[in-house]
């Protein structure tokens, strides 16, 4: 990389541009940005001061990324777009290539340049637009700014004006991609930006200050409230923008020495877990940093929940989302991985999931307390989405130049209790979350397939008792002589004994050849033994025949009576018969079985098999009611 050499016009040091597509070199010596257009050299201002940030980067570093050529730092641009200073590194590839590495808050982007496709205007691009990028995709708009050059260093591959305003547009895409629509100082797009996060371990550098230097570097400091003079502990000294002191309440700057911007007499609300506390989630230890309570306000009711920040070195920063005692892990997801545009009623689909709208709204920052890693301020409003397919949920905040989706995991108490080590779980819930799973449903899912199960034997024990079950003990045709009077007592009639040698039930049946006329038998069943006596009747009758709407027939031949529990023993029938006058049947069939199974029997058995299936549907389906009953679309309306 022997690059080209010129003079420094400002003050004649030497200046090299090592990269052909180097526009802007800022001078070693006297800090002076000097462009160059082919061999003309031209002054710009001076840029100030780099801003420390906690970058362990620095000029110079060589490192080697995907196969790609080695690659040399050869330019570092820090620019601030109101919530706080970045890096971008520009790593210059031994090819003579070129691509970004953004850094933030921890953490790294590789931004390689791609083709840029035609886009909107900087002022007519709004967040949660999507915008076809071409061959990378179709990509949401996630961030609409305007940032400040503030200090750069080495070369640069544009000219600008130190101090100036550069106008960007960040977008996120499939499959976790990320791309930045550079607009330089104008309205017109200049250039596409596309890449995706990477670990600084990617990058292959040499002779990088190792992690625990870093951490060491970026540790926890003590300062003095400017307001009440008491102790404010910054955590995260590298990123935290605010902090809100814990005894006064007081709002103040991080990055301008803890000046005031917001003073309260009091602290409003305290954090159920204290800040400070160290507690384990998705397999890290995060320490709890910031707390706020933010609220959305509808029909004049004021809905209040508290969000704790958490923050873990590698992987950045979390919340952990309290609401009516109800808990959410909450990470953040990308825009880009998130079918359905925010601010409808329309589900939306996360990695193949689809999550219902739950509910909208405008939230607002009540109270702060400890650390944050933007400006927060009170009173900050932003439109929320809440998407929920139980235990998860899947929620957007926006505003006109920003939008961000995050996913929440359904955490109770007792998982908050043990995650902190607390003495006892911190709340008590109530209500129905919008995302709480229904605590049974593991239990349901058992009790309706058993019920199933035993319905399915149930149903062929049935089938098998009907075909082997009930003995024949008595059988026989008793014929009715002419001349009998119906209803006489000569007409009646005693069977030869019997005996029943299980206890259980007793079905009479009688078939009798009537044919438009009726038979009536008054029985007694009679233990041989004891004498007792078990009465009970039973008529045959068949009618039929034609009229206008064609033929017809009521009843049949056969009848059957069932009597219960007939202990074992021998016994005797007495059946007393009646009949129409002058149509005697000839004679009737008698047939007596033992213990036949009933199908009511079964019917009752079943009824009591479905009862706690129905009892948990019920249960589930009053769940489900009390959820949506706090969304946009209750399942019964209120009587309000
Ligand atoms: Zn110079
Ligand atoms: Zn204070």
């Amino acid at each position: 990389m022997s690059g080209w050499e010129a003079a420094c016009p400002a003050c004649g040091a030497s200046l090299v541009f090592s990269l052909g597509s180097s526009l802007l070199r800022v001078c070693d010596h006297c800090g002076v940005a000097v462009a160059r257009r082919g061999t003309d050299l031209s002054k710009h201002g001076r840029v100030a001061e780099l801003i420390p940030t906690p970058s362990v980067l620095a000029l110079g570093l060589e490192g080697r990324y995907q196969g790609a050529p080695p690659f040399r730092l050869a330019g570092r641009l820090q620019v601030d777009h109101g919530a706080g200073t970045w890096d971008e590194w520009l790593m210059a590839f031994a090819d003579g290539n070129w691509a970004w590495l953004s850094e933030a808050q921890g953490r790294f982007h590789y931004m390689g340049q791609a083709a840029l496709p035609p886009v909107a205007r900087h002022g007519e691009v709004r967040a949660g637009d999507t915008v076809d990028l071409g061959p990378p995709g179709t990509f949401v708009v996630t961030e609409v700014r305007t940032a400040r050059f503030m200090s750069a260093q080495g070369e640069l591959p544009f000219v600008a004006e130190p101090g100036g305003l550069l106008h960007y547009v960040d977008l996120s895409g499939p499959g976790g991609q990320f791309a930045t629509l550079d607009y330089g100082a104008g309205e017109t797009a200049e250039a596409l930006f596309v890449g995706r996060e990477v670990a600084l371990g990617d990058l292959g550098f040499r002779d990088l200050p190792d992690e625990e230097a870093r951490r060491h570097r970026t540790g926890g400091q003590t300062l003095s409230c400017t307001q009440c003079g008491g102790p404010v502990e910054i955590r995260v000294p590298d990123q935290s923008q605010r902090v809100a002191c814990s005894y006064c309440g007081s709002l103040l700057d991080v990055t301008k020495g803890l000046a005031v911007l917001d003073a309260v007499a009091r602290v409003a609300v305290q954090p159920l877990v204290p800040l400070g506390s160290k507690g384990r989630f998705a397999g890290a230890e995060w320490t709890l940093i910031g707390f706020m309570e933010r609220s959305v306000t509808v029909e004049g009711v004021r809905y209040p929940w508290r969000e704790y920040l958490l923050y873990e070195p590698r992987r950045g920063f979390r919340w952990l989302v309290e609401a009516n005692g109800h808990w959410s892990f909450v990470e953040p997801v990308h825009a880009g991985d998130v079918k359905g545009p925010p601010g409808g009623a329309r589900p939306a689909t996360w990695q193949g999931k689809t999550f219902k709208h739950f509910q909208s709204g405008q939230a607002r920052v009540d109270h702060v307390l400890g650390e944050f890693y933007w400006e927060v301020a009170r009173g900050d409003l932003v439109q929320t989405d809440d998407y929920v397919s139980p235990p998860l949920m899947l929620s957007t905040e926006r505003d006109a130049s920003e939008v961000n989706w995050s996913l929440g995991t359904y955490t109770t108490p007792e998982e908050v209790q043990e995650a902190f080590r607390l003495d006892a779980a911190p709340t008590r819930p109530t209500g129905v979350a919008p995302h709480q799973p229904w605590p049974w449903a593991a239990q349901a899912r058992s009790v309706y397939s058993r019920s199933l199960m035993f319905l399915a034997i149930l149903l062929l024990a049935f089938v098998v008792l009907n075909i082997l079950g009930g003995r024949t003990v008595h059988q026989a045709s008793v014929p009715l002589r002419p001349g009998l009077v119906s209803g006489s007592p000569e007409a009646a009639v005693f069977t030869d004994p019997f005996d029943i040698n299980r206890p259980g039930n007793l079905e009479v049946r009688v078939q009798a050849p009537v044919d438009n006329s009726w038979l009536h038998l008054d029985g007694a069943l009679i233990n041989e033994e004891t004498g007792a006596v078990d009465a009970f009747d039973l008529e045959v009758s068949y009618y039929h025949g034609r009229d206008s709407d064609g033929s017809w027939s009521e009843g049949g031949t056969s009848a059957r009576s069932y009597l219960a529990s007939v202990p074992s023993g021998r016994y005797v029938l007495r059946l007393a018969p009646q009949w129409e006058t002058g149509r005697a049947p000839g004679s009737y069939d008698l047939r007596l079985r033992s213990r036949v199974p009933r199908f009511h029997h079964f019917v009752l058995a079943g009824l009591a098999l479905c009862a706690w299936p129905l009892v948990l549907l019920w249960k589930h389906m009053r769940f489900e009611i009390e959820r949506w009953s706090e969304s946009d679309h209750p399942w019964v309306e209120s009587s309000e």
